[in-house]
């Protein structure tokens, strides 16, 4: 079921602030999805690639789709035909992968670095000196990888309810960011995006600097 009023204010809050909406549909019907693209809503977020394709494929056409979940090289090639953006690259294996698939298609695909902010060992996303690495790799070949757009960071906070580490973790993201920019992006307009903040925590991400935030359950009702 739809917040729709949750849904308005938060569109107008994020309006203001110059934030991207992106709905995060994962685990919910085409009939919701397709409900919240009628009261205009175009970016949508999924984690599964099955569900995303499967989605695509019964939805508009218009509807600009964010990958957002953990991607395994091998299954690029079903959402590269049309995937807007994915949000969680984090090896170069991957990067070539999206290139290579890019190429196919002849299409320039949008890519964030996922960087994770918590003190605690998770198995996605690279810490701070890997994503360095990962982007020393990139800028010494990127000639050969002209089907891949870096737009900029994705950052998932901790799972806790401190509000000053929250604070603490996306406001180091907005810095890696800006520091990634001068030594790897200067002059290059396309890399603009700080993709943090979910139904819990957006606020906070938004003081923090994000652009763009990725919420699921406060527009769409908690997942079963
Ligand atoms: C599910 C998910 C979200 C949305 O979470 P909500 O708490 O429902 O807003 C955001 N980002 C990622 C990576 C997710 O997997």
């Amino acid at each position: 079921m739809i917040q729709q009023e949750t849904f308005f204010s938060l569109q107008k809050e994020l309006q203001q602030r110059q934030c991207t909406l992106v709905a995060v549909s994962k685990l919910k019907s085409i009939a919701a999805i397709q409900a919240l693209y009628d009261l205009g809503q175009r970016d949508f977020g999924e984690n599964y690639v099955q569900e995303l394709v499967e989605k695509q494929a019964q939805l508009p056409k218009d509807i600009r789709w964010h990958f957002i979940g953990h991607l395994q090289s091998n299954k690029v090639k079903y959402i590269a035909p049309f995937v807007h953006m994915i949000h969680s690259v984090d090896s170069f294996k991957l990067i070539k992968e999206i290139n290579k698939q890019g190429k196919t298609h002849q299409r320039k695909i949008n890519i964030l670095l996922q960087v994770y902010l918590g003190q605690e060992i998770t198995k996605f996303g690279m810490d701070e000196k890997e994503t360095l690495e990962l982007l020393s790799y990139y800028d010494a070949q990127q000639n050969d990888l002209p089907f891949i757009n870096i737009r900029g960071l994705m950052g998932m906070a901790s799972f806790v309810a401190d509000e000053a580490i929250l604070k603490h973790e996306f406001n180091a993201l907005h810095q890696m960011f800006q520091i990634f920019k001068i030594q790897f992006f200067l002059g290059k307009e396309d890399f603009d995006t700080r993709s943090m903040g979910m139904s819990g925590d957006y606020q906070i991400a938004l003081d923090a600097g994000s652009n763009m935030v990725r919420i699921g359950s406060s527009i769409f009702g908690a997942r079963s």
